[in-house]
């Protein structure tokens, strides 16, 4: 384990504010060139361990076309969350992550990264805090203007069982966007 990561492990900044205690959830190594900033773990994920082991993360590789043994490849893929602990169940879904922690490590983080990546954010609190100009947009307006973000970013609505409704609402969503962003995934993971 790499000294940041052996910090990153026994992190209890915002502790007190975590029912279920502190569980940081993230992988990331120097070759990884896909870079996946999502929201922040869940509870099945809090449990397990392993990011994105539940029905969003399903849905995220059906997108992105990972399949588990890509995404789980640290070598290849960095799975950064905007909070690295599960933040506890709120009325209607879970607690917004911690907004302690993407200040705090983010930069440490994804300094380790090589510079030239793809990076997905993953729903509304990365594109807040990675896409500021297009902070004020509603998120369905964030994504529609994806190629924006080009080369470096692609905005993706958080895959969350919501996402069914939306994308069904959306249909440019899985016509215009799904075919490019599984072909410049493959092309990065490479
Ligand atoms: S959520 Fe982030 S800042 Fe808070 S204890 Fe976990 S790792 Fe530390």
């Amino acid at each position: 384990m790499t000294p940041l990561r052996r910090e990153i492990a026994s992190c209890r900044l915002c502790a007190e504010h975590l029912p279920a205690g502190t569980r940081p959830i993230v992988q990331f190594s120097d070759t990884a060139r896909l870079l996946i900033i999502g929201q922040a773990p869940g509870a099945k994920v809090h449990e397990s361990g392993i990011p994105w082991d539940d029905a969003s993360g399903d849905r995220l590789r059906e997108w992105t076309g990972l399949d588990k043994a890509a995404m789980y490849d640290e070598n290849r893929v960095a799975l950064v969350p905007m909070g690295f602990c599960y933040p506890g169940k709120a009325s209607g879904g879970d607690r917004p992550p911690r907004r302690e922690c993407a200040p705090h490590w983010h930069d440490r983080v994804l300094a380790t990264l090589p510079r030239e990546r793809l990076t997905l954010l993953v729903g509304t609190y990365a594109q807040a805090h990675y896409l500021p100009a297009m902070r004020k947009l509603p998120m369905t307006e964030r994504v529609r203007l994806w190629r924006e973000c080009l080369p470096g970013a692609i905005p993706l609505p958080h895959p969350a069982w919501r996402s069914a409704i939306w994308m069904k609402q959306n249909p440019w969503f899985a016509e215009d966007i799904l075919p490019e962003l599984r072909r410049r995934v493959s092309v990065i993971i490479m």
